[in-house]
């Protein structure tokens, strides 16, 4: 049996001090050219001061100290000067393909909204990834530009213990609902990542009902999911933080003999086999669909799913969640605002996944260059 992580106390990493430093690489950094040609990524940070224990994001390389996360507070005028020296002005730019642009840093926040400003001044679309706090003035003032602005916004419990304990820099689950809340009633875009879905921890039906259900009177009809994966760069904070709760044997068994996939330049990552990966996504489905929500997984976690003879299975079920979540919309009082502007939810997905695998390649070829303190 697991442990209960409702109430098992949490060791919750300290912040790691934040590092003023001039940034003198590359500040876009374009997706993948053929997939998502002029959509680039822009981190204001050097690791990621949320500290997600399963990401493959860790902190500052070590010759710039470990546990040091590294920021440049002129980002937005070196930005500026970026963008008019290229040719084509962006598609569209992502905030942030290697880190959160809402930290806990009131610093790293005004950058970010400075950065946000910019790239909206030129009507350049911006596709803003985060775990973090969104300042509630941003959101207002974002609202008569919601044609250019799109969120995605990371939540894969309400359980505030289970999140502290797999993302403790994070915003709290309810935090993060009333972003929700909040960017939709601004109008604007908001993409919800339930992500990652760990199994027998964050897949369950005690976990995920809640999950739906605020989501759901919130407005939200769609999700993207995709379960936890294991990369080399994890394995020490991730087995930290499970190992403790009695989790980690059970895990091993889990992924034992799932198979191996190329994500990015994430390069070799562990996923769950196949069958149970399928089952359990069809599980999710239905609970999703009972809520009145459909789910999308990505094909690059799941590239044996596609071809799948099972497939079908799955994509019956996700049907018929959407005939349900179409019923539910059509009867609900809470309107989903409407999308607009020039991209396509899907096309975004892939757009961000891409842009993140461009941004980890080149992220690690100008790794120490990139910055120096100051
Ligand atoms: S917020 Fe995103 S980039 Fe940062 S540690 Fe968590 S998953 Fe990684």
């Amino acid at each position: 049996m697991f442990a209960d992580t409702s109430t098992t106390p949490v060791e919750v990493r300290p912040i790691s001090p934040w590092v003023r430093v001039r940034r003198r690489g590359p500040l876009l950094i374009p997706s993948s050219e053929s997939a998502s040609p002029g959509i680039y990524g822009v981190d204001l940070t050097l690791g990621c001061g949320h500290f997600c224990r399963w990401c493959h994001v860790r902190e500052a390389p070590a010759p710039m100290g470990r546990g040091r996360l590294l920021y440049d507070p002129r980002l937005a005028e070196r930005l500026v000067d970026r963008l008019d020296s290229l040719a084509e002005t962006p598609r569209a730019v992502c905030l942030s393909p290697r880190s959160d642009p809402f930290p806990p840093s009131r610093e790293i926040v005004r950058v970010a909204e400075e950065v946000i400003n910019v790239l909206l001044e030129r009507e350049i679309p911006v596709i803003v990834m985060t775990r973090g706090r969104i300042p509630r003035r941003l959101i207002e003032s974002l609202a008569a530009r919601s044609h250019l602005v799109r969120f995605a916004i990371g939540l894969s419990t309400l359980n505030r213990s289970i999140s502290e304990t797999l993302e403790p820099g994070a915003a709290t689950p309810r935090a993060r609902l009333r972003n929700v809340k909040r960017v939709l009633q601004a109008g604007l875009t908001c993409e919800l990542r339930l992500e990652p879905l760990i199994p027998d921890w964050t897949d369950t039906r005690e976990n995920l009902i809640p999950v739906f259900a605020a989501l759901r009177e919130l407005g939200v009809r769609e999700l993207i999911t995709h379960y936890l994966f294991l990369h080399p760069a994890m394995q020490e904070p991730f087995q930290a933080a499970i190992e403790p709760l009695g989790w980690k044997e059970r895990l091993d068994d889990l992924y034992r003999g799932g198979p191996v996939f190329t994500l990015g330049s994430a390069g070799a990552t562990k996923h769950l086999p196949l069958e149970a990966r399928r089952t359990r996504l069809a599980r999710v489905v239905a609970w999703a669909a009972e809520q009145g929500l459909s789910i999308r997984t990505g094909t690059a976690q799941n590239p044996d799913l596609s071809s799948h003879p099972h497939k079908r299975i799955l994509a019956q079920t996700q049907t018929t969640t959407a005939e349900t979540a179409n019923r539910a919309t059509r009867h609900s009082t809470v309107r989903h605002p409407p999308r607009r502007g020039t991209w396509k939810a899907a096309s975004i997905g892939c757009d961000l996944a891409s842009s993140r695998a461009s941004h980890e390649r080149r992220g690690r070829e100008a790794e120490t260059p990139a910055h120096s303190t100051g």
